[in-house]
């Protein structure tokens, strides 16, 4: 199920509570029945699915209690407080309660980027250079992917399109030497954004995280992103879990949001890593790329 569709099931069970005549215990649990099947659906985790049907039944309970002893309480304000502990609940479930890092003007603020091969990274660094130059931070961009054969290339063409100043070396082999003296070398020129791409595969997964861990410690970013595609679904949690470990990122970015993707597993991600989503990747172009805030996501997923 997409997420355009997770807003309509949602939308549908909500909309009938607003149907209801009265607001029973029968209603509330076919809402709760309906809310959970279409995160389920969409592949948000089971265990965190059964968590937000506790924690949303006892919220309406405990709001419907605390109404009623302040007086009676008409069948339309009760919907209104079922409707608001469902919305707080979906809320909560993709805010971790985490202020991700704000970058700061004047100051040469490091990001890295990392996530699988195929994620979107090279694409994400892009957007997010335009993002950050379009709001008046000098940005540019270093390719630290040695590994993929092309991946140099790539991201030139895109920093080169999008008029973003970049680095990299079609002769150096060594990532972490590359991510070092790009960094260096933008940090001395005063860029305030700097944003580094690192590889995403090897054939042993181990590599690959030694590899984020010494690139780390070699340019100390200020946000590690994790680029997570949404498409990947129940998996993103494991994977998410497993670069935490490694590169301890302060931010998530969900890419593909604009195909197929459930998105759910991105949610579950953030719940198993504590960890915000800033941004979501809906399309291949440099513009493609929506800011995300919990609270107005969930009111127009909930249109
Ligand atoms: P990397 O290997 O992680 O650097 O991934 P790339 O940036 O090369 O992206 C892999 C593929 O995913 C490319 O074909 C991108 O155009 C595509 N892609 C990246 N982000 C998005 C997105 O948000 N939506 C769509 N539809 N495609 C995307």
């Amino acid at each position: 199920m997409v997420l355009a569709d997770l807003g309509k099931q949602l939308n549908n069970a909500l909309g009938q509570l607003s149907r209801a005549s009265v607001v029973d215990d029968k209603v509330i649990e076919a809402l709760l029945k309906e809310l959970c099947s279409a995160l389920l659906q969409s592949d948000v985790n089971v265990k965190l699915v059964g968590s937000l049907r506790t924690k949303v039944r006892a919220k309406i309970k405990k709001s419907l209690e605390e109404a009623e002893t302040n007086g009676t309480v008409r069948e339309s304000n009760k919907k209104q407080i079922v409707q608001k502990a469902v919305f707080d609940e979906l809320v909560a479930l993709v805010d971790p309660g985490q202020e991700p890092y704000k970058p700061i003007k004047g100051k040469s603020n490091v990001l890295m980027a990392v996530g699988i091969q195929g994620a979107g990274k090279t694409t994400t660094c892009t957007k997010l250079a335009v993002h950050y130059q379009r709001k008046g931070f000098r940005t540019c961009l270093v390719c630290a992917d040695t590994f993929r054969a092309g991946a140099f290339d790539q991201l030139k063409q895109n920093a080169t399109k999008a008029k973003i100043p970049f680095y990299g070396s079609y002769t150096e082999t060594d990532p972490v030497a590359i991510a070092a003296m790009g960094v260096q070398k933008f940090k001395k020129e005063r860029f305030d954004i700097i944003i580094v791409d690192t590889s995403g595969r090897h054939k042993q997964e181990s590599e690959l995280f030694a590899e984020m861990v010494n690139i780390g410690e070699a340019v100390k970013p200020d946000m590690t992103i994790m680029v997570l595609d949404a498409s990947i679904g129940q998996a993103a949690e494991g994977q998410s879990r497993a670069f935490k470990e490694s590169s301890d990122f302060g931010a998530i970015i969900v890419t593909k949001l604009d195909g197929h993707a459930k998105g759910g597993g991105a949610i579950s991600a953030v719940a198993a890593t504590k960890t915000p989503i800033i941004f979501l990747g809906v399309g291949e172009h440099f513009n493609d790329l929506e800011r995300f805030v919990p609270s107005p996501f969930i009111s127009k997923l909930l249109g």
